[in-house]
C-alpha cells in the first residue's frame, strides 16, 4: 500500500478500532511479535491523522498535542508516558527538568539529542501529570506504534513504566523490568527509570543502573550490522 490516502485510511480505521477494544486484547497485540497491521505510514501522514484529536479525555485541557521530536531516521528511540506542563505549553516531548536530564541521559552515551527519536505514549497531557489510564494508553498508544513502524529504529529505550509496560505488554513494574532486554515486534527494548524518577531519587545507585542500560543499548547500536 503506497498511496498516502490508502494509509491514512488504514491509520484511521485501525485506530477507531482499537480505541474500541480497550485495553486486555492491547495488551496481547503488544505483545505478539510481529503483528504489522498498521502500513509504515510517513511521520507526517501519522501527525495528520491525528489531527486536532478529540478521541479521547486527554484533550479536554491540553493546550498542544506533543507528537514526537528529532530524527525520523534515528536508529535509537526514547518513549516516555506522556507530557508535563512544559510540554503541553511547547508542544515538544521532554523540554522541562525531566527533559534536560533525558538529555543528559543521551548525551552520556556519546549522542545528542538531534540523533534519536523521543515520543511518548500519550500525545496529551493527563491532568495534574497523572499516569496515562487504560483507555487513554489504548486510544493513544497506536499513534506510537505507528510512529515505530515509520522510524524504524534498531534500539527502544523505555522511560518508566507506563512505555515499558505499554511496548512490552507486561504488567511487572519498571524496577523489575529495567536492565532486561524486552522486544516490541522484533525491536529490541531496553527499559530503565524515567528521569522524573531520577530527579526525585537522585542516588549514585539510580544513577549508576540507569548508566548500565544506557550503555546496553548504545553497546548494541554499536554491534556490527
Ligand atoms: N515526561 C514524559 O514522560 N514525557 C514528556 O514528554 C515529559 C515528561
Amino acid at each position: 500500500m503506497s498511496d498516502p490516502a490508502d494509509v491514512r485510511r488504514a491509520l484511521a480505521s485501525w485506530v477507531g478500532y482499537l480505541g474500541d477494544i480497550g485495553v486486555r486484547e492491547l495488551d496481547l497485540r503488544a505483545a505478539e511479535p510481529e503483528p504489522r497491521v498498521v502500513p509504515v505510514a510517513g511521520l507526517a501522514a501519522i501527525r495528520e491523522t491525528i489531527g486536532d484529536c478529540r478521541r479521547c479525555k486527554l484533550c479536554e485541557a491540553r493546550t498542544n498535542i506533543v507528537f514526537g521530536v528529532g530524527d525520523p531516521h534515528a536508529r535509537l528511540m526514547f518513549v516516555g508516558e506522556g507530557p508535563g506542563a512544559d510540554e503541553d505549553a511547547r508542544g515538544e516531548p521532554f523540554v522541562g527538568r525531566a527533559g534536560q536530564k533525558l538529555n543528559e541521559m543521551i548525551r552520556s552515551i556519546g549522542l545528542q539529542r538531534e540523533q534519536v527519536y523521543i515520543a511518548n505514549v500519550v500525545k496529551c497531557r493527563p491532568p495534574g501529570n497523572r499516569d496515562p489510564e487504560p483507555d487513554e494508553v489504548a486510544t493513544c498508544s497506536p499513534f506510537l506504534f505507528a510512529q515505530i513502524e515509520a522510524i524504524a529504529p534498531e534500539v527502544i529505550v523505555t522511560l518508566g513504566s507506563p512505555a515499558t509496560k505499554t511496548l512490552l505488554g507486561t504488567r511487572a513494574g519498571i524496577t523489575a523490568l529495567r536492565g532486561k532486554w524486552g522486544s516490541f515486534r522484533g525491536i529490541p527494548v531496553m527499559p530503565t527509570f524515567h528521569p522524573a524518577y531520577l530527579l526525585r531519587a537522585y542516588t549514585v545507585e539510580n544513577r549508576k543502573l540507569v548508566f548500565e542500560d544506557l550503555k546496553a543499548a548504545r553497546a548494541r547500536l554499536d554491534e556490527p550490522r
